[in-house]
């Protein structure tokens, strides 16, 4: 499934995206129970919110599954005003989509240097552990949304990165378990100051500025990608490409990292991690990024994540 978050006049709603419609996954479950002449029980609605369908554990997912496999059926017999009308799909091109987390409960946790070239050419020899850090939950914006050149700094950069959502909580499992822990998977942009990451010698600073952490505009179940390490992942900026590598490229995969941040800390339902970019940075060429400039971060079968790049209110 390629769930989303959608905003529905003021209110976010969880959907799946079916070609080019959205589907609104609790409405779906009411259509479906009351279409088996079913007294629609509270349990057998689906959640409006993204946290708590993953907060539901592997029980809520199967059953969000058949949902949506009974809105595909939906989408694929019944003509489009039909559907607006049962209020359980919208077209795709007027969904307003948010980040599929628009809100995550902690940090973000990241992964630095975790492919060779990229260590390289910031001029860092590869890890031989993972090297974390984090983001906050209010760093986080959707699809299209702006990213802000704030004043404070003169180096915008950006990193396309795989990012993985924890389903399955819990601590010290293995590599070879990792994975089964894993919910989805979706694009995010870890967006850096790189001054200031500089400046303030940690990293946090200067990657935590508000608007710094695109994220969507999909987040795709773990079912359809059975090996993360797969996926081709570039990124453009105003259409010319400045990244483009594999996630079979990183130095520590997914598992790898999943089980070394779960090594005597829990990890738990929601939690997101990003697993580091790709070399081709603006930090390497000084092509920093400017107000007006359009960010486009695409992984193979995640989609594209695009966000202009604006200047802070109030500033020229
Ligand atoms: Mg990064």
């Amino acid at each position: 499934m390629q769930l989303v978050t959608y905003l529905a006049g003021r209110t976010p709603r969880l959907g799946a995206v079916w070609h080019d419609v959205v589907l609104d996954l609790r409405n779906l479950s009411a259509d479906m129970a009351a279409q088996r002449a079913a007294r629609p029980a509270r349990d057998a609605l689906l959640p409006v919110s993204m946290l708590a369908l993953i907060d539901g554990g592997p029980a809520l997912w199967a059953r969000a599954h058949e949902v949506w496999r009974y809105g595909c059926g939906l989408v694929d017999t019944l003509d489009p005003a039909d559907l607006q009308s049962r209020h359980v799909a919208r077209p795709l091109a007027r969904a307003r989509l948010l980040a599929p987390i628009p809100r995550p409960r902690k940090n973000i946790f990241c992964m630095g240097r975790n492919y060779a070239e990229h260590a390289a050419e910031r001029g860092a020899a590869p890890p031989d552990r993972p090297v974390f850090f984090t983001k906050p939950p209010s760093a986080v914006i959707g699809p299209g949304a702006p990213i802000v050149h704030h004043a404070i700094t003169q180096a915008l950069d950006y990193e396309v990165e795989l990012a993985a959502v924890v389903g399955r909580g819990g601590r010290d499992f293995g590599a070879d378990e990792a994975l089964g822990h894993v919910f989805g998977y979706a694009v995010l942009n870890d967006v850096t100051a790189r001054d200031l990451q500089k400046a303030h010698q940690q990293w946090f600073k200067g990657k935590s500025l508000d608007t710094f952490s695109p994220m969507g505009p999909v987040l795709v179940t773990a079912d359809e990608i059975p090996d993360p390490q797969t996926l081709g992942i570039r990124l453009r900026v105003n259409g010319v490409t400045r990244q483009e590598a594999t996630t079979g490229q990183m130095i520590f995969g997914v598992a790898q990292l999943l089980a070394a941040l779960a090594a005597g800390m829990t990890l738990e339902p929601g939690d997101i991690l990003a697993t580091g970019t790709p070399s081709g940075v603006a930090a390497a060429t000084g092509a920093y990024l400017k107000v007006g400039d359009v960010v486009e971060a695409e992984i193979d079968g995640l989609g594209c994540l695009t966000n202009p790049v604006v200047a802070a209110e109030g500033q020229r």
